[in-house]
């Protein structure tokens, strides 16, 4: 070995380097023409482009890189691609921040001009990232889900589905964000816990007698169309059938029965609105009730709402009180913690309003989603249970049209005379409608020759929904069954039930088939305070600074050894730094090595003679091997972390080399063949442990691969070099049994030195060990070499008895006495 490896070394500077030349030399590019490797796909999720690469990616993609490194070094000819998933509301309402405008201020084109603008530049720090953090990518294959190429995939899938019935378009009450102004997804909404008011109000009877409501959004009474008890309440069943007067309306209404009703609410007696909640909208499809709106999509009250027409929810809300005390038609007022539902992006609370819509039909698909999921493999495997308990809850189809501007245009016209649909061709797209007429002389239907442009856009998740087709080539190349379905779809686990699920029933419904064949599952990354990693908590952790106090292999060491695969982990500085100090006790141990191996020639056939201890070495890097390479096909990374750790740093480092340093440096005295022997197992060890790690540590293996063994091994990169075959008959319990053994009597004699804080190279005139049998006795005589060379004896002597002396641990029969 002629080359050595520097003393020091810059993990920065070796990080840096890898990260372009891999690049330069196509490490991880996709072999199209490679018909004979079996293919391996990964999934991978176009990140929403936030500009900020943060903690919980930076687990997510070090969990899917292990796994196409891996499946790389297997011999798969790995498709690694990478995408950005670019439209939707979080960079609209970020452009509207910055530049303190409304979507509504500018013509369209200009504010997408403004939105593309910001996510370029967000995707330039977020590649870097990616990048920084050594991620095996196929950069040829970058995509942005913006750019009209990808448009005309989304909208030829539109078109499709369209044609197979999926797609529909009707009016239906959606989640709607006043803030935002647009529908949103039941998947977009999420629930907060708040304190309302709940208010205790009285409805007029006929009589002059009256029903008692409790409400905590008495602003809705103008949208009341009915008010509903329990059919089993004794209480009200003289009721039912008579007719309320709605308060500050000149409406009445019939009391009715819902057994959705909950007598135990309230009073009992709930009025049913147009909407107030999701129960609302059941009970008027129910009992065929008219809808009243009157909140409109900027929140605002509607004409129906009558004097209260023009004002806020909450300031009609106030007004509605104070004319409830002036009729006295209001009770007692009481706090109600409530769950509200809010808008995932600006967490204002939601209205339920009715709209004509685009919608996916995606409920028919549940029990085909169930059994999918079911085949599916799942890391972990209870997780699929999120998928089909999410799949199952859905009451509504998935309201795919979206009022906004930054987003895949819907490929559709209107006829202006007779209002047919007119949807594009395959052959049209990509098409902006707002901006172009369709392709055709005359209406199909009235033959009129004016049409309108669908004003509405696409959710953004039917862009992203389709990766696992578009990533495989559909629809431009042919052969593109052959990368699909995917073999792993990575997930976070707090969006399984959008990225998990939409990309199920979108390829369920165009292909008749699952979009993936695994499913890899991240936890979320908590701050050190144990609550999740969040800017607003105080507790966020910036990944460039991480990256640039420790860098990336040291990272990625936190999240391959953070916990089990699934589960929440905790950011912990220290476990950082602990991987940052494996690294330099890597490093050491691989200079060591190498300095002994400038006479050793890797290709020439030597005789030499292995010692127990070279055994020993050898069955355990062997079993270690096995170990690691079942934990990484089921993806539980923490144990190929730990396996692979413990390892290097107590039995090869600290266990093995400080016992053969005699041997390997007294050749004349022990004989060449011995030195060779430990040589080859510290070149052959070494090696294995550089292929174990380098898929969780890519830049520092690389680095010292290429030093050390690059010329004999004759791979481009570490990382194509074919994962280490498992060798059964190396695995050798009795080896292993008996290296232990010596090896816990070099420790044992080392700690007394040590205890008796005497330098550990101080000489023993005599060891005495009482082996306490014939067996033992025997085992030790054979390593009584390492032995004497490691502590330094100059006179051992075993004996087959039972003696007096310090106790050798954990072998309670065995003793040892030693005279300095
Ligand atoms: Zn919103
Ligand atoms: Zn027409």
């Amino acid at each position: 070995m002629k080359q050595a490896l520097p003393k020091k070394f810059n993990i920065f500077e070796v990080e840096e380097k890898w990260q372009k030349k891999w690049e330069e030399m196509g490490v991880y590019h996709f072999d199209w023409k490679d018909k004979k490797r079996p293919t391996f796909s990964v999934d991978t999720p176009p990140p929403y482009p936030s500009g900020e690469f943060h903690m919980g990616l930076v687990l997510n993609w070090t969990y899917f890189d292990i796994v196409a490194r891996y499946k790389r070094m297997r011999g798969y000819n790995v498709y690694f691609p990478q995408g950005w998933d670019c439209h939707g509301l979080p960079t609209e309402v970020e452009v509207e921040k910055r530049h303190k405008i409304k979507k509504t201020d500018l013509p369209p084109d200009q504010f997408r001009k403004l939105c593309e603008e910001l996510v370029g530049k967000n995707i330039g720090a977020m590649k870097r990232a990616i990048t920084n953090l050594g991620c095996s990518i196929d950069w040829t294959t970058e995509y942005k889900t913006m750019d009209p190429d990808y448009w005309r995939r989304t909208q030829l899938s539109f078109i499709l589905l369209h044609k197979k019935g999926f797609i529909y378009r009707g009016t239906h009450p959606v989640n709607w964000c006043p803030r935002c102004e647009t529908a949103i997804a039941d998947a977009e909404v999420e629930y907060e816990t708040r304190t309302a008011q709940l208010h205790y109000i009285n409805f007029k009877l006929e009589n002059d007698d009256f029903l008692t409501v409790a409400t905590t959004r008495p602003e809705l009474i103008p949208a009341c169309v009915t008010v509903a008890v329990n059919p089993h309440d004794e209480r009200y069943k003289q009721y039912v059938g008579k007719k309320v007067h709605v308060p500050t309306t000149n409406r009445t209404v019939e009391v009715i029965t819902d057994d959705l009703v909950d007598q135990e609410f309230g009073t009992g007696v709930v009025m049913i609105c147009t909407y107030g909640d999701k129960a609302d909208v059941k009970s008027v499809a129910k009992h065929k009730l008219s809808v009243i709106a009157c909140i409109d999509e900027k929140g605002r009250m509607t004409q129906n709402a009558g004097k209260y027409a023009g004002m806020t929810t909450e300031e009609a809300k106030k007004a509605m009180i104070e004319d409830l005390k002036k009729e006295g038609l209001l009770g007692k007022i009481e706090p109600i913690n409530q769950e509200v539902s809010v808008c995932w992006r600006c967490h204002t609370p939601i209205e339920i309003l009715e709209k004509e819509q685009w919608f996916m039909k995606t409920r028919i698909l549940s029990s085909e989603v169930e059994k999918n999921a079911l085949e599916i493999m799942w890391y972990p495997d209870y997780m699929k249970y999120r998928l089909i308990d999410w799949a199952k809850s859905l009451e509504w189809d998935w309201v795919i049209s979206r009022q906004r501007v930054f987003a895949t245009p819907i490929p559709i016209w209107y006829c202006k005379k007779c209002n047919e649909i007119i949807l594009a061709e395959p052959n049209w797209l990509p098409i902006d409608p707002r901006i172009e007429n369709p392709r055709i002389d005359k209406c199909p239907n009235c033959g009129s020759k004016e049409f309108k442009p669908e004003r509405d856009v696409l959710d953004t998740w039917f862009d992203s929904s389709i990766t696992c087709a578009v990533h495989a080539g559909w629809p431009d190349r042919e052969d593109w069954k052959r990368l699909f379905p995917a073999d792993v779809h990575p997930s976070g686990v707090d969006i399984i039930r959008t990225w998990a699920y939409y990309l199920m029933v979108r390829h369920l419904a165009l292909f008749d088939e699952k979009p993936y064949k695994s499913c890899l599952i991240n936890g979320m990354v908590l701050g050190t305070d144990g609550r999740s990693m969040h800017k607003s908590f105080g507790n966020y952790v910036a990944s460039q600074e991480v990256f640039s106090k420790y860098g990336a292999d040291a990272t990625r060491q936190w999240v391959a050894g953070g916990g089990a695969t699934g589960s929440d982990i905790p950011f912990r500085w220290p476990d950082v730094e602990y991987g940052w100090r494996f690294l330099i006790k890597l490093w050491n141990a691989a200079r060591f090595v190498c300095n002994q191996l400038k006479d050793y020639e890797p290709k020439e056939s030597v005789e030499f003679v292995l010692q127990p201890l070279d055994k020993w070495i050898l069955s355990k890097a062997e079993r270690l091997t096995k170990k690691v390479t079942d934990a990484l096909e089921t993806c539980q990374f923490n144990i190929a972390m730990e396996g692979i750790r413990n390892f290097t740093w107590h039995v090869f480092c600290d266990c093995y080399i400080e016992a053969v340093k005699d041997r390997l440096y007294k050749p004349d005295f022990y004989g060449k063949e011995k030195r060779k022997a430990v040589q080859y197992m510290l070149y052959t060890v070494l090696y294995r442990i550089l292929q174990l790690l380098a898929p969780i540590t890519p830049h520092v293996t690389e680095e010292i691969y290429q030093i050390m063994y690059a010329e004999d091994k004759s791979h481009k990169s570490i990382h194509l070099s074919p994962w280490p075959t498992l060798d059964e008959k190396r695995i050798d319990e009795e080896a292993e049994k008996r290296g232990d053994l010596i090896m816990a009597v070099i420790t044992g004699v080392r700690r007394e030195k040590a205890e008796k804080r005497m330098p550990l190279n101080t000489q023993i005139k005599k060891l005495t060990i009482y082996a306490g049998g014939k067996d033992t006795a025997e085992i030790i005589t054979e390593g009584r070499e390492d032995i004497s060379g490691t502590c330094k004896v100059a006179n051992i002597e075993v004996l087959p008895k039972k003696g007096e002396g310090r106790e050798i641990k954990p072998y309670s029969d065995i003793h040892f006495f030693a005279e300095y």
